[in-house]
C-alpha cells in the first residue's frame, strides 16, 4: 500500500495540516460490501491536531456552525481522542455532514466488526440502508440498489432483498454477460439459499447462473 503525504484543510477550525493518504493501492479482493480483506486496512479518519474534526477525505467546504459546536464538546473530544477505532467513527458521526455520513455508517459497521460487536454493526447497517435507500429515492443508481440489497441480506432479511432485485431484474437482463449481472445473479442466489454470511467479490466471477 503506497502512502504519500498531502495538506489537508481542516474544515473546522481551517488549520492546514499533513496527512498521511493512500496513494495506490493494490486491493486484490473485498467482501460484497467493499470491506478490506484485512481489519488492519479499514480506512483511517484524518484527524485535525489542533481541533481533532475528523475528516474522510481532502475535500469539501466549511462546516456548519452545529457541526462545529459538536466538534467542540466534550463527548466528541472524548471518542475522537480514544484509542478505539469504533470511538474515533462514532466521534465522526457525530459531525457527519450528508456527504460523508455514509462513508462513517460503512467504516463505523467495520469497526464494530472487527471489534466483535455483531449486534452494534448490524444496527449500524441498517442505518446504512436506510440512508443509501434515501440516495436510491433521489437518484437510483444500480451500484447502490445492489448495496442496499447486499445490506439488506447480511441483516436476513431476505424478503426485502428478493422483492429490490426483483424490481431491477428487467433492467438487469439487459446487462447480461456484464459484470454487474454476475454481481445481480450472485446476490439472488444468495438471498434464494437464506445466506446472511459474508462472501468475497472473488467469488462473483466464478458463480455461473
Ligand atoms: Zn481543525
Amino acid at each position: 500500500m503506497k502512502k504519500i503525504e498531502k495538506d489537508i484543510k481542516c474544515r473546522c477550525c481551517g488549520k492546514t495540516y499533513q496527512a498521511q493518504v493512500i496513494a495506490s493501492r493494490f486491493i486484490p479482493d473485498t467482501y460484497l460490501d467493499g470491506k478490506p480483506l484485512s481489519d488492519r486496512d479499514i480506512p483511517e479518519l484524518y484527524i485535525c491536531p489542533e481541533c481533532h474534526y475528523a475528516a474522510v477525505d481532502a475535500v469539501g467546504g466549511e462546516i456548519d456552525a452545529d457541526a462545529k459546536s459538536v466538534v467542540g464538546g466534550d463527548e466528541y473530544q472524548r471518542l475522537i481522542t480514544s484509542d478505539s477505532h469504533v470511538d474515533r467513527y462514532k466521534a465522526a458521526l457525530m459531525s457527519a455532514d450528508e456527504n460523508s455520513e455514509r462513508y462513517i455508517l460503512q467504516g463505523l459497521c467495520w469497526s464494530y466488526e472487527a471489534a466483535g460487536d455483531d449486534k452494534a454493526a448490524a444496527e449500524t447497517r441498517r442505518r446504512l440502508a436506510k440512508v443509501i435507500a434515501g440516495d436510491i429515492g433521489t437518484a437510483p443508481k444500480i451500484d447502490d440498489i445492489l448495496l442496499y440489497v447486499e445490506c439488506m441480506r447480511r441483516l436476513g432479511e431476505f424478503a426485502e432483498a428478493g422483492e429490490t432485485l426483483e424490481s431491477i431484474s428487467e433492467e438487469m437482463e439487459k446487462a447480461k454477460g456484464d459484470y454487474v449481472y454476475k454481481i445481480y445473479s450472485f446476490e439472488a442466489a444468495l438471498v434464494r439459499r437464506g445466506d446472511s454470511e459474508q462472501h468475497l467479490s472473488s467469488e462473483v466471477p466464478a458463480y455461473e447462473d
